[in-house]
């Protein structure tokens, strides 16, 4: 059937969420359409903040308000360890821990060749130039998915900051092989860090 056009589009909308096919997005909208007035004004707000007052920190490319983000504002953490992940959620995963208080740097993705993934498309030049400029970081904690593009990104990064007098090292496998780290429990999490060997 023709739904009126602002149905349509935002049936169309739901669409593009991931898992979401056409019979769901229908059966959101039309409980959006449900929806009293000021929970639908707060949610299209809530999306629309995303993208006007979230940016990527300049300095580890983890999403913020503010630039730099608050964790690479601490001069409390530990400036000898970057605990390097693939994207943004990881952050927040190993932040739940509470137990690492080093740095962060988010790749924004891993090597792909199977998808024409090299290093420059994602965020490796920028963590280069981090350890370039800053002399106290002694160790790069590779914390990508144990996927094959994840293990590969990991000694990809081995290679190339070893020479330079970095340690790199690698989540223990507590974590099972394939499996995302925003599946681990923080304990799993824990002992994946506490574990991590020299790569
Ligand atoms: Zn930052």
């Amino acid at each position: 059937m023709q739904y009126p056009e602002p149905v349509a589009k935002l049936i169309d909308s739901y669409m593009h969420l991931p898992g979401i096919g056409k019979k769901t997005a229908t059966r959101l909208a039309f409980y959006t359409i449900d929806m009293n007035k000021d929970d639908v004004l707060n949610f299209a707000e809530a999306l629309t903040d995303t993208k006007e007052k979230l940016k990527f920190c300049s300095i580890c490319g983890n999403i913020t308000e503010n630039d730099p983000c608050d964790i690479c504002a601490d001069p409390n953490r530990d400036q000898s360890k970057i605990l390097v992940v693939e994207q943004p959620k990881d952050v927040a995963t190993m932040e739940k821990m509470k137990d690492y208080k080093g740095l962060y740097h988010v790749l924004h993705g891993v090597l792909s060749p199977m998808e024409g993934k090299g290093p420059d498309d994602i965020n490796i030049s920028s963590l280069i130039q981090r350890l370039q400029k800053n002399e106290a970081i002694q160790e790069v904690i590779v914390a990508t998915n144990a996927t094959p593009e994840g293990d590969a990104t990991a000694m990809y990064l081995a290679r190339l900051l070893k020479p330079a007098g970095i340690k790199v090292t690698r989540l223990a496998r507590g974590l099972s092989v394939g499996s995302d780290i925003e599946y681990a429990d923080e304990m799993t999490l824990f002992k994946a860090v506490e574990g991590r060997t020299e790569m």
